[in-house]
């Protein structure tokens, strides 16, 4: 099991990709389409990362950046994500999907920088799955992360239960991606309702709806209202802060802000390298424009996700709570 010392574990930014393209051996790979292409060179020029996607020395850099900027953030610990590649129900691997970043490169990376928090990614339908899940929780995996819609995974089937039941008994936690998706492909669109969680929900085990189901484009359908009504259902449902700091999405911080009494059920994370902006908030009237400036000032990502909820008056709870439903042990 990882250990962080409980003098250790301040805020915690749980939703934070890791991404490669394997060019020096790293396991990754990324096929972006040309649309995701360009979204890709977008987020690297706001990111001010020196090296375009396809180098070979994108993966150090990438990882370099990342743990610069958490370690000049108040952030103390982030939550660094594993994507798995996409199966079919019989546990067929797809030829689908625009990356793969696999456990292990994940375990090597956390190991070299304990700020990083290992969220594996496994696909229940894979014949090996519950080996892995094993082998990864030996290794000290805190979290699962999967996206239902993009991955292929509605936890309802029945095949999958054995798999939350070790989820549950070992106390790891899933992140599923909620709501619409726009920068990874989409297998199956039906699969962004957080209905789709009550499978994992019903073996007990703790769910986090990332996004908090919130819709990212103007065509997504907005499963908000949704996933409060399962939130009050279902004691061990959360929902993510991350990528709110878009346009579509920013509805869902107004909507959370005056909503006090689900604020035990919200986690902030920034879903970095996603190009986060004060624009939305301010435009929302959650921060005046001095704050608007104040954050829009940090280049530097993870800081300015962290300062911005901090400004709309999220509690201090929202930042740290997440080290409840995290497997690791203390001194
Ligand atoms: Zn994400």
């Amino acid at each position: 099991m990882t250990i962080v010392p409980i003098s250790k574990r301040g805020p915690v930014d749980m939703h934070v990709h890791l991404v490669g393209n394997g060019r020096q051996g790293s396991g990754c790979w990324l096929r972006p389409g040309w649309m995701h292409r360009l979204l890709a060179k977008f987020m690297l020029k706001q990111l001010g990362l020196p090296v375009s996607w396809d180098a070979v020395n994108f993966d150090e850099s990438y990882v370099a950046l990342l743990i610069r900027w958490l370690r000049k953030s108040a952030i103390t610990h982030a939550v660094l994500l594993a994507h798995e590649e996409v199966y079919d129900v019989s546990g067929n691997k797809l030829k689908f999907g625009s990356l793969y970043v696999p456990n292990d490169y994940l375990f090597a990376v956390c190991r070299e920088h304990p700020e990083f928090l290992p969220a594996v990614s496994i696909h229940p339908a894979r014949e090996d799955a519950l080996d892995e899940l094993n082998r990864c929780l030996a290794l000290g995996a805190v979290m699962m992360k999967c996206l239902p819609n993009c991955h292929n995974i509605d936890t309802r089937l029945p095949k999958y239960r054995p798999f939350w039941e070790r989820m549950a008994a070992a106390g790891l936690p899933l992140l599923a991606h909620t709501g619409g998706e726009h920068t990874v492909p989409v297998y199956d669109k039906k699969l962004a309702d957080p209905a789709v969680l009550s499978g994992a929900l019903e073996c007990g085990v703790t769910v986090i709806a990332a996004h908090c189901a919130t819709k990212s484009g103007v065509t997504d359908r907005d499963y908000l209202p949704a996933l409060v009504q399962m939130m009050e259902k279902w004691p061990r449902l959360y929902g993510d802060l991350s990528a709110l700091n878009l346009p579509l999405r920013s509805a869902g911080l107004k909507f959370m802000l005056g909503r006090p009494d689900l604020h035990d059920r919200l986690l902030h994370g920034s879903d970095f390298p996603v190009p986060v902006s004060a624009t939305w908030a301010k435009m929302r009237k959650l921060i005046t424009s001095a704050e608007a400036k104040r954050c829009t000032a940090f280049n530097n990502l993870i800081t300015r996700d962290h300062q911005l909820k901090e400004a709309m008056g999220f509690p201090d709870k929202v930042f740290t709570q997440v080290w409840d439903l995290l497997p690791v042990r203390g001194d």
